[in-house]
């Protein structure tokens, strides 16, 4: 049993027996959170020096066993990508800008010394998982079926000189409901002196697996201070801001028919988000200039306190969008405009929402049917 995707790859087909039943699935997309709940199936493709990728598949979701010396579980050759599935109006099945996420993931491959995936055999595993789960894909409003492709190494041997020779990849999905029950609330934010994401010449701008190990003792210490995440500086001096914990951050300077964006350039520390990257483009369709630059903790707080800063958003495949309302270092803290979503935050997120759900136009070619 095998099947080929539209882009010509084959992949081998074991269809699970345990799928759950329609009344099961219903009852789990009724309100699955984010993360929590995984489709009846995952694709695995195995990678060895010399050979190139094979053995794709798509098999019953199950647990992945290693033997204890396996390399990823001591040096943690391990990246990851998440993009959606969205469910549109006509009941087909979309990707927003998959071939964004395969190109990303290349990148962070090349950074931590693992092989590249050719983009069609990423987006190629998505079809295929589709194929079998494409139920999950949730049409509540605001839902979309989150997808999780990951790479790690599985050499077994603990010499530290060279990269593993051998590499799994994966893809699990997950179903996952509105980021915001209950309309969309500001979330407050901790800058972090105390700790370092990411230096020059280091791993910030991969999607490293570890980069999120080292994060959440910072998280932690923002959760303490009565904040929802956490935002980091540059590494050197700890006063560039950086990003928000899983996002990106977005400053918007005046107002009304005045209104300009700035966005921390891409330094190399930071992760260039799909997100950002749209909006740096969807913001000038709108008149609304935007900016790759930078900005210190200082000019922040002073731009928020004279009024010429009026909002301030994160964004990000999970959440989309999200203003940030309340900013606390230990220097002290203060609110970004009346602390409720501004409406250039509110004009760009139902934007990107819409092209992502097919209510709107994809003049950018961004959508992929799957
Ligand atoms: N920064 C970090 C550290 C992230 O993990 C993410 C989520 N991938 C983002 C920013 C936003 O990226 P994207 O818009 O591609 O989801």
């Amino acid at each position: 049993n095998s099947s080929t995707t539209k882009s010509g790859l084959t992949f081998d087909i074991q269809p699970s027996d345990q799928r759950r039943t329609p009344q099961e699935r219903a009852a789990l997309l009724d309100n699955p959170g984010f993360g929590n709940v995984f489709t009846d199936h995952m694709v695995t493709i195995r990678y060895t020096e010399g050979k190139g990728w094979y053995d794709a598949r798509v098999e019953p979701y199950a647990p992945l066993s290693f033997d204890p010396a396996s390399a990823n579980l001591h040096y943690a050759q391990e990246i990851f990508e998440g993009l959606k599935a969205y469910r549109h109006p006509d009941g087909t099945i979309a990707c927003f800008r998959p071939e964004a996420n395969a190109a990303r993931m290349n990148r962070s491959a090349r950074r931590m010394a693992m092989p590249e995936l050719d983009e069609e055999l990423f987006t190629g595993a998505i079809e295929a998982l589709l194929g079998q789960d494409a139920d999950w894909v949730p049409s509540q409003e605001d839902s979309s079926l989150y997808l999780r492709p990951f790479m790690f190494a599985t050499d077994v041997g603990l010499g530290v000189n060279h990269p593993s020779r051998s590499y799994m990849f994966v893809l699990i999905a997950s179903p996952s409901g509105p980021y915001f029950s209950g309309g969309i609330k500001p979330v407050s934010v901790w800058l972090s002196e105390d700790y370092t994401r990411a230096a020059p010449g280091g791993t910030g701008e991969a999607k490293f697996a570890g980069n999120y190990a080292a994060s959440f003792v910072a998280q932690a210490q923002a959760l303490e201070q009565g904040c929802d995440q956490v935002v980091w500086l540059d590494g050197v001096e700890h006063r560039w801001v950086e990003e928000m914990g899983g996002m990106n951050l977005f400053f918007v300077f005046g107002s009304g028919d005045g209104a300009r964006l700035r966005t921390p350039a891409l330094t190399g520390t930071l992760l260039p988000g799909v997100t950002r990257d749209s909006l740096l483009t969807l913001a000038p369709e709108f008149g609304i200039p935007v900016e790759e630059g930078r900005i210190s903790t200082d000019e922040w707080r002073s731009a928020a306190e004279s009024g010429e800063l009026t909002e301030v958003f994160a964004c990000g495949t999970a959440a989309v969008i999200t203003p940030v309302g309340y900013v606390k270092s230990s220097h002290g803290e203060f609110r970004i405009g009346d602390g409720t979503p501004g409406p250039v935050t509110m004009r760009l997120r139902e934007e990107l929402v819409g092209i992502q759900y097919g209510s709107r136009p994809d003049t950018h070619g961004w959508i992929r049917d799957m």
